[in-house]
């Protein structure tokens, strides 16, 4: 039986393939003739990915075969053997999506059983945003699009396969403390190079050409100056709702700067980051959101030329980067992020309305202070530790979970355990990350 539903399974996805080829779509042919590939590898997220394919695939047949019915009777021709046909392929996708489901396939499929639900949803989620994105875009949006014009099914197959990889380790509390400072760093080094080659002469690798400095503070004041221009303060939005201030802690290309900088600081000096006071989380940000937003709209009303603009734009990011290399290296905290960057402070503000939030299991804290030396935002002083919640510059980014020896540190969200919010946290967070791996560039 197993033999033959996955020979069922394996048709099923070549008949997909095949009706994508028809319609003229060789890559998303080539990408669903490989789902089933996928499958060799016996890994449970790989059934649930392949069973949602089929699921969709059998809604698809079913609205195909419909309209090619509705075709042949207003044209008077036969109808019914095609009816059958259609409905006999829809038949078998659907059975071989259940199938995939139910237990007897939950034994051929058995390894990585216990992270097989969010791997799955990072892959399908990295895959639905990314073709949303490519459909609704006015332009080709990924590289292999622009190097390799219809390629762009094998990118998003691609991107998906890393988004569930990465979720599969990212789960381990311990690896997600090596691996957030690497993939968020991979992710700043691709949006630079690419930044770098298109400015050599590349311009594929850049998204419109039309430039703006990398300077986060630029998302707020941008669009302020130029009276316009909504889709970075959106984006922004639009990740603090999904996932709260987590923006600075997993997706900003600056960010990932600070980070390495207060982790070289607190090698050099193998002590714990200095912990920064409220006056330069809370007032220090707020006087730089107050400068770059108030700054702008003078320049505004001032009629100020771009060049002057851009020019005091980038002061004020080099001054930033100073703030890294002279202040993050030597106190081995994110200085920049905690006490100088005003989108920092709008994401720890707007973030809030986002219900992700780090909590403090009380009972199982002995005050030992292991997270306070793994938080680089300033955000667990033994006050916060005492009232079992981190400080405002908290930006979810876990390190304190795999710091703990107590598993006392725990992500929350209204109506799940704390396993289940820190899986559907890092679900979300991974899958912007692999599409802002796609997507991200200038
Ligand atoms: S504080 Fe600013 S530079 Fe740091 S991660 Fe957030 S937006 Fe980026
Ligand atoms: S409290 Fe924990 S999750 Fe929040 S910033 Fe500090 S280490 Fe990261």
């Amino acid at each position: 039986m197993p033999q033959f539903m996955l020979a069922l399974v394996v048709l099923s996805h070549l008949l997909l393939a095949a009706h994508a080829l028809r319609r003229g779509d060789w890559a998303l042919c080539a990408a669903l003739a490989a789902v089933p590939l996928l499958l060799l590898s016996r890994r449970g997220w790989t059934r649930l990915a392949a069973a949602a394919a089929l699921v969709l695939g059998a809604a698809h047949w079913a609205v195909t075969g419909l309209d090619l019915v509705q075709l042949r009777l207003a044209f008077g021709a036969p109808w019914l053997r095609l009816a059958l046909i259609l409905a006999g392929v829809c038949a078998a996708s659907l059975a071989a999506g259940l199938w995939l489901l139910g237990a007897r396939a939950q034994g051929v499929f058995a390894r990585g059983r216990e992270a097989e639900r969010p791997q799955a949803a990072a892959f399908l989620l990295t895959a639905g945003a990314l073709a949303l994105a490519c459909s609704k875009a006015s332009l080709p949006l990924l590289l292999a699009d622009r190097f390799l014009p219809g390629s762009g099914w094998l990118e998003i197959l691609l991107l998906a396969c890393y988004a569930a990889w990465l979720t599969g380790r990212i789960l381990d509390p311990r690896a997600h403390r090596r691996l957030r400072p690497r993939i968020w760093a991979l992710f700043s080094a691709l949006f630079f190079v690419q930044l770098a080659l298109g400015l050599a002469g590349l311009t594929d690798l850049l998204m419109t050409g039309r430039l703006h400095l990398p300077v986060p503070a630029l998302i707020a004041a941008g669009p302020i100056y130029r009276g316009g221009g909504l889709f970075m303060p959106l984006l922004f939005a639009s990740t603090l709702l999904l996932v709260g201030p987590a923006w600075c802690s997993h997706l900003c290309y600056i960010g990932a700067w600070d980070d390495a900088c207060s982790r070289w600081g607190a090698k050099r000096g193998a002590r714990p980051p200095r912990v920064l006071s409220k006056a330069w989380t809370v007032g220090g940000r707020l006087a730089a959101l107050a400068l770059a937003c108030g700054g702008a709209l003078a320049l505004r009303l001032a009629g100020a030329p771009v060049a002057t603009a851009a020019w005091l734009a980038a002061g004020f990011g080099l001054a930033g980067v100073g703030v890294m290399l002279f202040v993050s290296r030597r106190v081995g905290a994110m200085a920049h992020c905690t006490a100088f960057c005003p989108i920092g402070m709008v994401g720890n503000l707007l973030g809030r309305l986002s219900p992700w939030r780090m909590g403090i299991r009380l009972d199982a804290c002995t005050r030992c202070g292991a997270c306070a030396r793994a938080c680089r935002y300033s955000a667990l002083t033994p006050l916060q530790i005492e009232a079992g919640k981190p400080g405002l510059s908290c930006t979810l980014c876990g390190d304190c979970v795999g710091a703990c020896p107590h598993d006392a540190m725990h992500y929350r969200f209204p109506g799940l355990s704390p396993a289940l919010a820190r899986a559907a946290f890092l679900t979300l967070a991974v899958t912007l990350h692999a599409v802002f791996l796609g997507v991200a560039r200038m």
